[in-house]
């Protein structure tokens, strides 16, 4: 028997089109490439992004077509994100940190029609312009007056020029079906080419649903909300979507990335809470904590992208009362899948007991479903001790990549994350390594975030990165890869010597290589390939 509800689509367009009718003036701030702060709001960015859906409709581009960007976090993308979306074409999020040829090749396969970029970003376009066939019409974020000359290409189209004549123009959102395509998202991909999740619209708003309960981000009306985690990266993490749902003030970093930059928005915007890479808040506390200043409004973040260091999480809670939330995820999942808060029975333990379990990245939200299987493909049990392959399930988890020739991921209905992880009876994960990180050592794994997280809670070390190196006896043994804070100084000795008690003795690293920069990917995560190759001529020192 069919139920007697009415059957209303969930598509993205009702995100913006509830904001607008609830939280109209609930701010959208911006730093801008221009330099300067834009005041915008909700009730703006509707208005804003039916021009665009009228441009596009202008320009008689089809349903489903891939339009891209190649743009910072700011009030024109969010536009975008709606007004492309909301019209049943595909919103195409380009990585600008990745190469101009790797750029090139993923524009010309995913067959993008229009790309708008930001000015800051000309270079990237120049240098792909002429490899880029399938692409008719290049926009760039910016007003009319501020449009570059003399570019070396055909004449440019500014966006404000572009969406202008639709201004005050009635226009409806297209009624469609839940599962159409939305947006894409390429994996940074390490190894082979770059491969594409293809976000529907039900994905989406249920992931934005989900985001917003009080155990994952806890998002409310009353939050002023800095996503520092890029909107060209698995649709910064779905904030600006769950932000919509929630009516929350956003705020957009733009290109100022640096911890000034990202501090002082923060303290002038009142903002509540921030999300992003361990490397971007790095940089925040190294600005803030010489200065001896601490935070007026920030009340929790979400920390994700790759482990972060438990000196970090100590960091924000002890000496900034902010709380953090460990959260883990995946461009395929987009992005969440567990994120890191107490249950009831857990408030009675003591800090440092209440601490471990934050380290941990945290457990499941409603809709995503893990497990842990062993070589043999077996389920493993959810004891916090055998670890192994994560596989992960659910209505915002990929099914297939986008043209894919390699036929489905999927195993029995589960996509293999490529993490290895223990699950404890709690549910909580924690991850050990990427697959192909962990050390093999005499028949165990050796955890490397394991290694990089004590390393890193070593006064005089700002960054480590461990890996594996072959050893005729044991097959692989750990050398950690330090990065040292400016005007510190530490021996291998010594960062040996700060492993013990840590962790058992054929754990620790047999070497530590000190080098001036450890290499960072398109997402701000350590390259260890990259890594890898750097120390091609290194070998163990005799044991
Ligand atoms: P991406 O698809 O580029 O966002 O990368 C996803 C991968 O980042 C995951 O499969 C993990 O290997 C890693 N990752 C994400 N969040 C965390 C976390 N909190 N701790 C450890 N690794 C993480």
């Amino acid at each position: 028997m069919r139920g007697l509800m009415q059957g209303d689509h969930l598509l993205i367009s009702s995100l913006i089109e509830f904001a607008n009718k609830n939280h109209g003036d609930s701010e959208i701030i911006s730093r801008r490439v221009e330099g300067d702060i834009h005041r915008s709001n909700w009730a703006s960015v509707y208005a804003r992004s039916k021009q665009v859906a009228q441009a596009l409709d202008a320009w008689k581009i089809g349903a489903g077509t891939r339009i891209a960007t190649l743009a910072w976090n700011g009030y024109r993308h969010l536009e975008l994100y709606y007004g492309v979306s909301g019209s049943e074409r595909v919103l195409h999020t380009l990585n600008p940190r990745l190469l101009p040829d790797q750029i090139a090749w993923i524009v010309g396969h995913a067959h993008d029609e229009v790309v708008c970029f930001e000015l800051t970003f000309l270079p990237i376009v120049k240098a792909i312009h002429a490899h880029c066939p399938s692409v008719k019409h290049w926009v760039v974020l910016c007003d009319e007056s501020a449009l570059p000359k003399e570019t070396g290409l055909p004449p440019l189209l500014s966006y404000e020029a572009w969406i202008k004549p639709f201004e005050g123009q009635h226009y409806t959102w297209p009624l469609f079906d839940e599962n159409t395509a939305s947006s894409m998202c390429y994996t940074s991909g390490t190894t082979g080419h770059p491969k594409a999740a293809l976000y529907s619209h039900r994905s989406t708003v249920l992931h934005a649903f989900a985001t917003c309960q009080v155990d994952v981000f806890g998002i409310s009306a009353r939050d002023s909300i800095l996503p520092v985690v890029p909107m060209f990266h698995v649709n910064a993490w779905g904030l600006p979507y769950a932000s919509a749902m929630a009516g929350a003030k956003l705020v957009f970093p733009g290109p100022g990335l640096d911890g000034k930059s990202v501090y002082e928005l923060m303290e002038h915007e009142g903002v509540t809470f921030a999300a992003g890479v361990p490397t971007v808040w790095q940089m925040l506390l190294n600005y803030m904590a010489p200065l001896g200043v601490k935070f007026s409004s920030l009340q929790r973040t979400i920390i994700g992208g790759s482990a972060c260091p438990p000196a970090m999480i100590h960091a924000f809670q002890e000496d900034y009362g902010v709380e953090v939330l460990h959260a883990w995820g995946m461009t395929e999942m987009s992005p969440l899948g567990t994120v890191c808060t107490l249950k009831n029975k857990h408030l009675k333990l003591s800090k440092d007991e209440q601490m471990k379990i934050r380290l941990k990245q945290g457990r499941a939200l409603y809709g995503v479903d893990l497990k842990i299987v062993g070589d043999s493909g077996d389920p493993l049990p959810h004891d916090g001790a055998a670890f192994g392959d994560l596989y992960v399930k659910g209505p915002w988890v990929i099914e297939n990549y986008y043209k894919n020739e390699q036929g489905s991921p999927l195993v029995d209905g589960w996509f293999p994350t490529g993490d290895v992880a223990t699950i404890d009876p709690d549910g909580f994960i924690q991850i050990t390594d990427r697959s192909k990180d962990v050390i093999k050592s005499g028949g165990e794994w050796i955890s490397s975030i394991e290694i990089e997280n004590i390393a890193m809670a070593h006064p005089s070390v700002m960054m480590a990165a461990c890996i594996g190196m072959a050893h005729p006896k044991w097959d692989e043994r750990p050398v950690v890869v330090v990065v040292l804070r400016p005007e510190k100084t530490l021996t291998k000795d010594e960062l040996i010597a700060f492993y013990e008690g840590k962790i058992a003795k054929w754990q620790t690293p047999d070497d530590v290589v000190f080098v001036d920069a450890i290499p960072l990917g398109a997402t701000g995560k350590m390259l260890k390939t990259r890594l890898r190759e750097q120390l091609k001529g290194y070998s163990l020192p005799k044991s």
